[in-house]
Formats: structure tokens, C-alpha cells, sequence
């Protein structure tokens, strides 16, 4: 007990900030939490919006930072305040001079600002004097966050070793003494504390397994549950068991029908009935493009051209049920949960997750509440470990978490994003309690949509274009799958074009649950005269309608007004199939709104008359490079750049980069440059998505 105490009283603290969009950063920051506790550090743990409960001003602890990225390049939302704050102008040159610091920042780098929510606040974080006790980790959404995260945690806790070690060696010979007892004592409790906690080596005189028992066979094929040697005869190093701290009981009565709203608290969310399905493609088009148009009149909802709203969507109602059978929760689906943290948990600062609400039921948790396509974490597959009979389907979990198996979890997990059903499937034995479900699922996300449409145009009315996003099967999943958001809305207009039109009265009209989400800055300019060049192939064209839609209003109320040049480079992949909106495209040229639209096809056939065709975007800009550069240059002209982020945007930002170097005559990085400035000065805007 004694030594307890005094543990407590000596371990050495650090403050542990994040910023999060979709609960990832928040996730890693708990993790480090987690680990830190093993590692004998206290910590507090706060995200960087909760400001009142820290002060780096005051700091004398080290600081760890996890900060993810958002829409083009920008913090997290929940950090837009602090960063706000640190980049206050009138701040001294030393205003953080005491503060030592590590940093993680999380990114895609299928974007073209890779992990700059993160950069940001380094960068000011310098500027203002603070140094790095620890570099700073870049983790890379697209290619795996883990691959860069975990070996950052595990140097994190030698770089903390060593800022700890400076700190004593700089300390005033007074203290000496109790620095001494105190370390003394700190390192007799922590080398105890490591062995109760460090990460767990399992030899492979584990492994038993069906498959593996017949001895290693050298020509079988590894799969998501059969390993081939050298991984089958490792010793395995897996991550320590995570805290649970959930209690879960599940009632004889009937769970309370949630209200949506409940979910996102600090949204103003609104049901709003559909008021017309089209679909924008042909038959046969390779993708299909469907438009909505939802009925506002009833709400606040007050969007402009440019802004998104999110769509809070519901779980597959067949994943649903099968993870409800997995886990035999199936008969007592509609029973009301009590959830309720454990008395006696380790994890630090563990709360009921705020989006579950209360008294609500089974189907509720897993139908709305929490992903269950994520693609399942290693934390969660560690934990699954402890509920899995069959001896052999736990030694291939663990080494699915395991350091070891690591190209295994990304082959077989990562890659096809295999989701918790998946596993629940290819590990029969394996049987989580529902509890362990809510722990490591995170939150369900809405999936924002931009508003393709104007409220000047069409009062009242608030459209949007979507692809239904199919993913094939695979090895691992023979059925195809739609993407929860879009394969939800193509089930809830299924056959119909008009809904909210229908003559019959009793019928009942699709509706939704929708909150807004403004841009900051992906608004027509208040100047009508500043020049426009909109790219937008495929929906990304969405915004543009609204944008054009904006303007030929404009234009017939305000007659002496001027307008500038208003270009667009609109991109499909043919003619008659999936070139979207292209009456109202030629309407808007005709009255003047759009003063030049230049399209291209990738996949028409090959033209004898034009074999330099351009085939993407980025080509056919490449055309118009002169008049692009001198709108930017000289008319001060703003570029907006809409929809794919995985190869559209990349593309168009390097085609830019050409295009200033060749016009303005300077090399690559000067060009790169002048389009980093077009960006400061918002001239040069992005809103993509994957
Ligand atoms: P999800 O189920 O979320 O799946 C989508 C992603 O999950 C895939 O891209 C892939 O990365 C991964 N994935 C899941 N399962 C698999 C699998 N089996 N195989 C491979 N990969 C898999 N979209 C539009 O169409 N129109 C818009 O106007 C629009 N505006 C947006 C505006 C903003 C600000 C943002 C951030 C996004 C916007 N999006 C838009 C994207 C949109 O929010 C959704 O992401 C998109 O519609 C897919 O949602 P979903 O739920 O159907 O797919």
C-alpha cells in the first residue's frame, strides 16, 4: 500500500493534448494514456478544445500532442479555437520558450496537405519558442496510421526517459536528495510495473491450430485465419490486454426509441422529408450518380453554395443482424442497455461514450451508434484474444496484433477492409461480449454531402449528387457491399423518382436526419467581378451548380452589377453516360453565368481527327494554362477544386505546379511556391473527399 502511494506521489507527469475530427487522435492519445500508465508516467489527458483545463503558459510538464487533419490541410474542428489562439499576432517571440514538446500528426497523404492540421501547430508552436523534446511523427491514414504510430509511441517513451534525465540534471543541488529517492524509487516501481505490464511474448509452443497442427507446409497459402511459417513458428510480441471499463446489462424491457439528434448534441439536426430521387446516369454508366433534393422549408437549415450538411445514416439492417447472431444478442435485440463504468477499471478518465444514449436499445447501439465496418484496430483484435475458445483461431489473433504478423493485419484486415462481422465469420469460437463491441467500435460517423444547390434558386429546396460506392468481393468476402451512407439512400428511394410528389396521401414519404456543416472559406467571393476557374469532374461538380445556380440570379436581380470570367473543367467518363447536369451546364452558358465550360471524357473512343485529346482535368487545364495563370496573377481570380481526393486533386495541384512554372517562367519550387501562396491568400481553394 505504502509503496503505492508513494508510486502515485512520484511518477512523472506529462500533459497529453488532442485534437480530433473522427475519433482517431483521440483514440491514439488514450492509447499512449494507456501505455504511459504501464510505463510508470501520469498523465492528463485533454482534447484541445476542453482550453479551461490547461495551460501551456503555466507548462512545466513535457506535452505530447496527437493532432489529425481536416478538409484541405486544416486542424481538426475541435482545435480550430486553440490554434486560433497560439497564432494571436500580438504573442511574444518567447511566449512558449519553457514548453518542451513531441508531436503526432495524422494525415492522408492522398491529400495534397498531408498532415498540415499538424505541421500547423508545430510550425506556431516554434515560432512561439517551445522546443521538441521528441520528432515529430507524420502517420499516413492511406497507407496505415499504425505503421508510423506505434513505433513513435515506443521511442515516445525514451525520449521522455531522456527529458526526464535532463530536467534532473539541471535541477538546483538542493533537491537533489528527493530527486535522487524519488528516481530511485520511481525506477524500483516501474521495472516492477514492467514486468507485470510489458507487452506480452507468446512463444509458438502456443500454437496448436487446426491448420498448423499438421506440422508447417511451406506451399500452403497464407489466409485471414491460416498463417504460414516463419510467421506460424514465431514467438510473438502483442500489445498488453486494453483496460476494459465498460459494464454492459441488458434488460428485460423494451429499449426507449432514441431520438437522432441525441447523437450528435452539439448539432442542430433536422428531419427533413425527400422531396424528389433522380437518377444523373445513364444505364450501363460504370458508377451510379444519384441526386436528391430534400424539402428545408420547414427548418433552419441555411446553407450557401459551397457549404456541406452531414446525413446521419444507419449500419446495413443485415450486418446488423448478423453481428447481433455472432455475438447471440439476436433474440433480445430490442432489450433496453444500462451501460455503466467499471468500478474498478484501468483506463484513465473512462466515460460512457457520449453517443450512445440512454435507455436505448441493443439494435439501437449497433444499428446507429457505433461503425461496424470499421475496419477492426489491433487494440480490438488483442482484446477479442481473451474470448476465443479454439486454441488455434487465438494464436492466429494474436498474431494478427502482433508485432510479427504485422503485414498479415494489413494483407488480410487492412487492405480488403475487413470489418468486425468478417472476423466474427473466419473465428466462430470467438464470442465479445457486447461491451467490448462499444469499447473499440468507434462512434458512427454522418457522411457530409456538399449542397448542390442554390437557396436563391430554389427556396427551400436543398439537393445533393452522390455515387453509390460499391466495393467488389473478395477472398476474404464473397458478397459485395455498398458503402453504408450511399447503399442506405439507394434503399430508401428504391423505385421511386418523386417521392414526396406521389398522389397517394397515406404513403409514406423517405425522410432524414441531416445538421449542417459550413465551409470556412468555400464561398463565392462577395466581389461578383473577381474571376472564377470551378474544377469539378464527376460530383465534384456539385458545389459549381450551386455556385451557378447563385449567379444567374445574381445576375437578373442586380443588372448593373459585374460579373468576371466564370470558367469550369468538368470531367467524365462519356458523352451519354455520366456527363452530369449537362442541360443545365449548356443553360448556364447561354445566359451568360458560365462564360466558359470545357469538358473532357476519359473513355470515349479514340478520335482520329484529335489524337492530343484530353483524357482528365488536369489535361484539358493544361490547355487553357495561360488564361488560368494570368486570372490568378493578375485578376486576382480564385481556383476551387472539388471531389476526388485520391488521384483528381493530386493531379490538378501538379498540373498547376507546371502551368506557373512554364507561364511565369520560374522552376518547380518557385511555382510550388506562388501556388502555396495562392492557397494562404484563398485564392486557391479545395474541398475533397475519398
Ligand atoms: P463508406 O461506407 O464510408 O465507404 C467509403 C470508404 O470506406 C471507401 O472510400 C473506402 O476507403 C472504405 N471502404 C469501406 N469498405 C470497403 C471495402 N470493402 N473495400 C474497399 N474500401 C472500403 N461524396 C459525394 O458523393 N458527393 C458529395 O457532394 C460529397 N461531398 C463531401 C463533402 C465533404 C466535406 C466530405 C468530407 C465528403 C464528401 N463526400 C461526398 C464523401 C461522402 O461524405 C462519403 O464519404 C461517400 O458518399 C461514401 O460514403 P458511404 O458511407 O457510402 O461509404
Amino acid at each position: 500500500m505504502i509503496l503505492f502511494a508513494m508510486c502515485g506521489a512520484l511518477k512523472r507527469r506529462f500533459l497529453l493534448l488532442y485534437g480530433t475530427q473522427k475519433g482517431q487522435a483521440k483514440a491514439i492519445a488514450e492509447e499512449i494514456s494507456q501505455q504511459a500508465d504501464h510505463h510508470g508516467y501520469l498523465t492528463d489527458v485533454f482534447s484541445l478544445e476542453d482550453m479551461e483545463k490547461f495551460s501551456l503558459e503555466k507548462e512545466k510538464d513535457p506535452v505530447v500532442f496527437v493532432i489529425s487533419t481536416t478538409g484541405t490541410g486544416d486542424p481538426p474542428e475541435t482545435a480550430v479555437k486553440f490554434v486560433r489562439r497560439i497564432q494571436n499576432k500580438d504573442l511574444p517571440n518567447d511566449y512558449l520558450a519553457h514548453l518542451r514538446y513531441g508531436l503526432l500528426a495524422l494525415g492522408d497523404s492522398e491529400y495534397t496537405f498531408f498532415c498540415n492540421g499538424g505541421k500547423t501547430v508545430d510550425r506556431r508552436l516554434q515560432e512561439l519558442g517551445a522546443k521538441h523534446f521528441y520528432n515529430t511523427g507524420y502517420a499516413d491514414d492511406c497507407v496505415g496510421l499504425e505503421l508510423v504510430v506505434d513505433p513513435w509511441i515506443e521511442g515516445l517513451w525514451v525520449a521522455l526517459k531522456n527529458e526526464f534525465m535532463s530536467r534532473k540534471e539541471s535541477q538546483a543541488p538542493d533537491d537533489d536528495t528527493t530527486v535522487l529517492a524519488s528516481s530511485q524509487t520511481t525506477q524500483h516501481v516501474a521495472e516492477n510495473l514492467d514486468l507485470q505490464m510489458r507487452t506480452l511474448k507468446i512463444s509458438n509452443s502456443l500454437t496448436p491450430s487446426g491448420a498448423l497442427q499438421k506440422g508447417p507446409d511451406s506451399t500452403a497459402e497464407a489466409s485471414l485465419v491460416r498463417s504460414v511459417p516463419p510467421l506460424s513458428q514465431s514467438s510473438l510480441t502483442v500489445p498488453s490486454l486494453p483496460a476494459p471499463y465498460l459494464d454492459v446489462q441488458i434488460l428485460h424491457c423494451e429499449g426507449k426509441e432514441a431520438e437522432l439528434s441525441s447523437l450528435y448534441p452539439k448539432e442542430t439536426v433536422f428531419r427533413v422529408p425527400i422531396a424528389q430521387a433522380k437518377r444523373l446516369t445513364a444505364d450501363g454508366a460504370v458508377k451510379t450518380t444519384l441526386m436528391l433534393e430534400l424539402d428545408i422549408s420547414h427548418t433552419d437549415v441555411d446553407l450557401e453554395p459551397g457549404d456541406s450538411f452531414c446525413v446521419i445514416c444507419p449500419n446495413p439492417p443485415n450486418e446488423v443482424t448478423e453481428l447481433l447472431n455472432k455475438v447471440q444478442l439476436c433474440e433480445r435485440r430490442s432489450c433496453q442497455i444500462c451501460l455503466e463504468v467499471k468500478a474498478d477499471t484501468r483506463k484513465r478518465g473512462a466515460s460512457i461514450p457520449d453517443y450512445i444514449p440512454e435507455k436505448c436499445s441493443v439494435d439501437f447501439v449497433l444499428t446507429w451508434c457505433v461503425e461496424i465496418r470499421a475496419t477492426p484496430k489491433k487494440a480490438l483484435i488483442r482484446a477479442l484474444v481473451e474470448f476465443t475458445s479454439d486454441v488455434a483461431e487465438k494464436r492466429r489473433l494474436q498474431e494478427l496484433c502482433s508485432k510479427q504478423g504485422s503485414s498479415d493485419y494489413n494483407r488480410f484486415i487492412r487492405d480488403p477492409s475487413a470489418t468486425i462481422v468478417d472476423l466474427l465469420t473466419a473465428f466462430p469460437s470467438c464470442m465479445p461480449p457486447l461491451g467490448l463491441l462499444i469499447e473499440h467500435l468507434p462512434k458512427l460517423q454522418a457522411r457530409p454531402y456538399s449542397a448542390a444547390s442554390s437557396k436563391l434558386f430554389h427556396p427551400g429546396k436543398l439537393c445533393f449528387v452522390f455515387n453509390i460506392v460499391e466495393f467488389a468481393p473478395c477472398l476474404e468476402r464473397r458478397e459485395p457491399r455498398r458503402g453504408v451512407c450511399t447503399g442506405w439512400l439507394a434503399e430508401l428511394i428504391r423505385g421511386s423518382t418523386t417521392i414526396a410528389e406521389t398522389s397517394d396521401e397515406n404513403a409514406a414519404v423517405a425522410q432524414m436526419c441531416i445538421f449542417s456543416r459550413p465551409s470556412a472559406s468555400f464561398h463565392l467571393p462577395s466581389d461578383t467581378s473577381v474571376p472564377l476557374v470551378m474544377v469539378g469532374p464527376g460530383t465534384g461538380i456539385a458545389p459549381f451548380i450551386g455556385f451557378l445556380q447563385h449567379r444567374q440570379k445574381m445576375r437578373q436581380q442586380n443588372k448593373d452589377w459585374t460579373f468576371g470570367e466564370t470558367w469550369l473543367f468538368f470531367g467524365c467518363r462519356s458523352h451519354d453516360k455520366d456527363y452530369l447536369f449537362r442541360e443545365e451546364l449548356s443553360r448556364f452558358v447561354e445566359n451568360g453565368s458560365l462564360t466558359h465550360l470545357k469538358v473532357c471524357f476519359s473513355r470515349e473512343p479514340p478520335d482520329d481527327t484529335d489524337e492530343n485529346r484530353p483524357k482528365y482535368v488536369q489535361d484539358l487545364m493544361k490547355m487553357y494554362s495561360k488564361h488560368i495563370v494570368r486570372l490568378l496573377t493578375s485578376l486576382n481570380g480564385i481556383l476551387y477544386v472539388c471531389g476526388d481526393a485520391k488521384n483528381m486533386a493530386k493531379d490538378v495541384n501538379d498540373a498547376l505546379t507546371d502551368m506557373i512554372s512554364t507561364e511565369l517562367g520560374v522552376d518547380r519550387l518557385e511555382a510550388m511556391k506562388t501556388l502555396a501562396s495562392f492557397r494562404d491568400r484563398k485564392q486557391y481553394l479545395q474541398d475533397v473527399w475519398r
